[in-house]
Order: structure tokens, then C-alpha cells, then sequence
């Protein structure tokens, strides 16, 4: 258990370490970013900061030994960064979580393995297989890479069968998971936070809208029945039990219908808190941020309740972070601009949320 005053190494220095740090500060805890661009905006709202590769050993080692304990704000780790740190410090979430959260293939086994519905798949190492595959879970398909692809990179939809050959070439022909396309009601996400003591809190189940593979607008309460809602919950307290997970881990799900139920299917974990999780900054009694800090510090977690009758929000992409002005004058309304400097295209430079009050 950390004591007030000590320091959380976070690795990687984009706006979800900043929003750690500055999570950790109210609680009297110290963040030191590691991050290999000495222009991350999390630099800007921590105590200390090292710019170095993640590869340099050497300088893993003097971080490791001027923190207490360390976390990551990616996925994308590099295992031999993890295991050269976990040997001198505790890594928070245990980096085998990484192994698995990397690799879709091996996260979609780890998922169904316990018996959690996912969108049909099939793994895919060559043209023959792709057709297997096709054959397997039908068109329309989509042809994932199974590592390093986010906000729709690596990703190619097939339509129909003669299709397949231009995808193949289009993800470069790299190892790939082919999922059937779900025709889904609409997408949620689960985060869950797990303490050191095994307790889990989950947030309020939120209905999330993509718009050209990149978050739009995270919405709570999600248009789904009660029953749905216990469910996605549950799905994702077994998920992150199964991991002995400690942390915040965000969970993306379709809801599909069938007659007149709905069920869910897990789309994808992030081992980290998770962009569908920044309403809680603003609109739930307790952050996703905070929640993590409070996992890794090993405190107790806190019960979350939303506030307001509902809250919304809205990522600035690219130039959108232009327009923040007629944010900063609505009522209820929270401005949040991660300072990364010029807009580029696709690029998460900022986000508001509005809140509804009453219950
Ligand atoms: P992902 O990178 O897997 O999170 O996918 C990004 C977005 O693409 C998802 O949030 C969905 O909107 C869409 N998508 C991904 N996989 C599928 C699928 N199997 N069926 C339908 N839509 C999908």
C-alpha cells in the first residue's frame, strides 16, 4: 500500500497519463512519466519526467528505482520493457495481461475460453486460411491484423467473398483474425476497476458511437434494459477476475438482439483506462482516473454513482479542439484540452461532457 506522498511511474505520456497525474494529485500521490517524445502533453502535470526509448535499459533502470511502483497508460508495452521493469518494481496491471491484450487472436481465446460470447472468428495466416476462414464465419467479414491496430488501422471489411484478395493485400498480408460482421443495436463499454483486495466496482454501463472508427460520444444511461446492463457488468467483472486484474480495464461490447432479448458480445479489452471512460471526470462521483490510481496505490476503490440524469461526452478530434470556445460558455458543461500542441487529422486532442442535472 503506498503512502501519500509516493511516486507512481506511468509509462507512455499521452492525455491518459495526464489524466492519471492529475487524478493522483488530490490523493497526495507523485506521478513520473516515461515517455520516448519529450513533447507529451502528460510532461505538463507531472513531478517528474524521463525522455527515453523504450528499449534503453539503462534508463528503465534509474526510473525504476525513482518510483514505488509502475503503471502503463497503452497496451502496446513492449514485453522486454515490462519484464526489464517488473524485476526491480511491481508493474501494475501484471504485465502477463499484456501478452494477452496485445494479440486479439489470444485475448478472443482467453474471452471465449470462459465461455463469453464474441463475434464469430477465425485466425488467419495465409490466403488459403482467409478463405477457411471466410467460409467459417461468413460475409460481411472484417480482417483485423492481430497486433498494433487501434482506431480502425489494420482493419479492412469484407463485404463478399471475392473481396478477400484486396483485404489480404490491404493489411499486408500480416497474421490477422477475420470476425463475422455484427449487425449490432448499438455499442457499450464496461469499466471495470479491480483493487489490490479483489473488490471490484464497475461504472454504469455506457452506449458509445464510433464515427469513422474513432469514439464520437460516450453516453450514460445507455438505451438498454436493466437485464442487458447486469449482464455487460457481469461479463466484465468475470473478465477482469479471470485476470486477477488489478486496475481500471475498459470493455467493449455489441449489443445484439435476438427476438426480443438482447445479449452481449465482447468486442475488445483494454488493459488501462479507456477513452469511454472520460465521463466520469465530470459526471460520476468518483473518476476512472482516480479509480486507478486508488488500484494501484493499493487503496480501496470507491463505489461510483453517475451524477446528473445524464451525462455525455464528446471527443474534439483534429481541428475540433479549434472550435472549444462555445464549449467553455454552456452550463454543466466541462472543457478538457490535453494540450498536444497543432491538430492533426484523427487525432484526440481534447474532450468536453456535459452533464444534465436531477436525478
Ligand atoms: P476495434 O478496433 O476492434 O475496436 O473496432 C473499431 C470499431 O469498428 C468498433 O467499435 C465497431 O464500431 C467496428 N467493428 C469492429 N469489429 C466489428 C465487427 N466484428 N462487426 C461490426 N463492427 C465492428
Amino acid at each position: 500500500m503506498l503512502k501519500s506522498g509516493a511516486t507512481i511511474g506511468i509509462l507512455g505520456g499521452g492525455q491518459l497519463a495526464r489524466m492519471l497525474a492529475l487524478a493522483a494529485a488530490p490523493l497526495g500521490l507523485r506521478c513520473h512519466v516515461y515517455s520516448p517524445e519529450k513533447n507529451s502533453c502528460a510532461f505538463d502535470v507531472v513531478h517528474a519526467g524521463t525522455v527515453a526509448a523504450y528499449e534503453d535499459e539503462a534508463a528503465l533502470a534509474r526510473f525504476a528505482a525513482a518510483v514505488d511502483t509502475i503503471t502503463y497508460e497503452f497496451e502496446n508495452v513492449p514485453a522486454k520493457t515490462a519484464a526489464v521493469l517488473a524485476k526491480r518494481k511491481q508493474v501494475i496491471p501484471d504485465p502477463h495481461v499484456l501478452e494477452i491484450t496485445q494479440d486479439r487472436l489470444i485475448e478472443k481465446n482467453f474471452i471465449s475460453e470462459l465461455k463469453i460470447a464474441t463475434a464469430p472468428y477465425a485466425p488467419v495466416h495465409s490466403a488459403t486460411q482467409l478463405a477457411d476462414g471466410l467460409a467459417k464465419v461468413g460475409a460481411p467479414a472484417v480482417l483485423k491484423t492481430r497486433t498494433l491496430g487501434y482506431d480502425g488501422k489494420g482493419q479492412a471489411k469484407i463485404a463478399k467473398a471475392s473481396e478477400a484478395n484486396a483485404a489480404w493485400r490491404s493489411v499486408q498480408q500480416a497474421p490477422c483474425i477475420l470476425e463475422g460482421f455484427i449487425g449490432f443495436e448499438r455499442e457499450v463499454s464496461v469499466i471495470a476497476a479491480r483493487g489490490q483486495d479483489g473488490q471490484v466496482e464497475c461504472f454504469e454501463v455506457t452506449e458509445n458511437v464510433h464515427r469513422d472508427h474513432i469514439l464520437h460520444t460516450s453516453t450514460v444511461p445507455a438505451k438498454v434494459s436493466g437485464a442487458l446492463a447486469e449482464e455487460a457488468r457481469r461479463v466484465a467483472t468475470r473478465i477482469v477476475k479471470a485476470f486477477d486484474y488489478v486496475g481500471v480495464m475498459g470493455v467493449e461490447m455489441f449489443v445484439v438482439r435476438s427476438g426480443r432479448q438482447q445479449h452481449v458480445l465482447v468486442n475488445e479489452i483494454a488493459p488501462r483506462v479507456h477513452n469511454s471512460g472520460h465521463w466520469t471526470i465530470d459526471g460520476a462521483t468518483v473518476s476512472q482516473f482516480e479509480q486507478h490510481i486508488r488500484a494501484v496505490a493499493g487503496w480501496p476503490l470507491a463505489k461510483p454513482k453517475r451524477l446528473g440524469r445524464k451525462v455525455e461526452m464528446l471527443n474534439l478530434i483534429g481541428d475540433e479542439v479549434n472550435g472549444v470556445a462555445r464549449y467553455l460558455s454552456e452550463p454543466n458543461t466541462a472543457v478538457h484540452v490535453y494540450g498536444k500542441g497543432k491538430p492533426s487529422a484523427r487525432r484526440k486532442m481534447g474532450h468536453v461532457t456535459r452533464v444534465w442535472p436531477g436525478k
